[in-house]
């Protein structure tokens, strides 16, 4: 590993079990060669850990752009033998913690900032806002990881405030419930009489 090697590892894969073999960049492109630096993989189905090497493959990420620069890296994976001769999973590829993700084509941090723009802006609009960021997203593949996310858990509020507000300019209405000390919608019911709202508070019970 040269300098520049060493230098790009610090820069962008410290914390990172991971070495850097190669970065090349070009006048809008770089592209870094990695390998796993641990001594052995962890299999997915057992959670055993085996230093058995089956063979190795290369695996190709997006990463988050570097100053205007589209990064891909080219990942030589180990895929190791399971250790437990029972395991369902006889062989199983390794992967980077905090790096990469089973089957996954961008790397997590890339992932994590697309589930973001995703969150704030849905389809369209998410795909337009992270091109201009350098980052390649299509609309459906942000409505893709609006899906893959897991529910939110909320606990119980304390404290619920009931509003009604006018839709379809005044013609019709709907009750929004929050939590008043989150300031955070529930549920939305429609009308704004008082029996859909009796009944989803029966519904809920400990929400009063
Ligand atoms: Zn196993």
């Amino acid at each position: 590993m040269n300098d520049d090697e060493i230098a790009w590892q610090d820069v962008l894969f410290q914390g990172f079990e991971v070495l850097v073999t190669t970065a090349v960049h070009g006048a809008c492109v770089m592209v870094v060669r990695l390998s796993g630096r641990g001594d052995a993989g962890s299999c997915p189905a057992c959670g055993r850990a085996s230093t058995r090497v089956h063979d190795r493959y290369e695996r190709r990420l997006q990463d988050l752009p570097l100053a205007g620069h589209a990064v891909g890296i080219l990942l030589s994976v180990r895929r190791f033998l399971c250790a437990d001769g029972a395991c369902p999973k006889r062989t199983f590829a390794e992967q980077i913690p905090g790096l990469t993700s089973a089957y996954a084509r961008v790397t997590d941090r890339l992932g994590a900032s697309l589930d973001r723009i995703a969150l704030a802006l849905a389809g369209r609009a998410g795909a337009r806002m992270a091109n201009a960021m350098g980052l390649t997203a299509g609309r459906m593949g942000l409505w893709n990881r609006i899906r893959a996310m897991p529910d939110p858990v909320y606990d119980t509020p304390r404290v619920l405030g009931v509003d009604d507000f006018a839709t379809k300019h005044g013609h019709s209405y709907a009750t929004v419930i929050t939590d008043a000390e989150r300031h955070r919608p529930i549920e939305v019911l429609p009308g704004r009489e008082a029996a859909p709202l009796t009944a989803w508070l029966t519904a809920h019970p400990g929400w009063r």
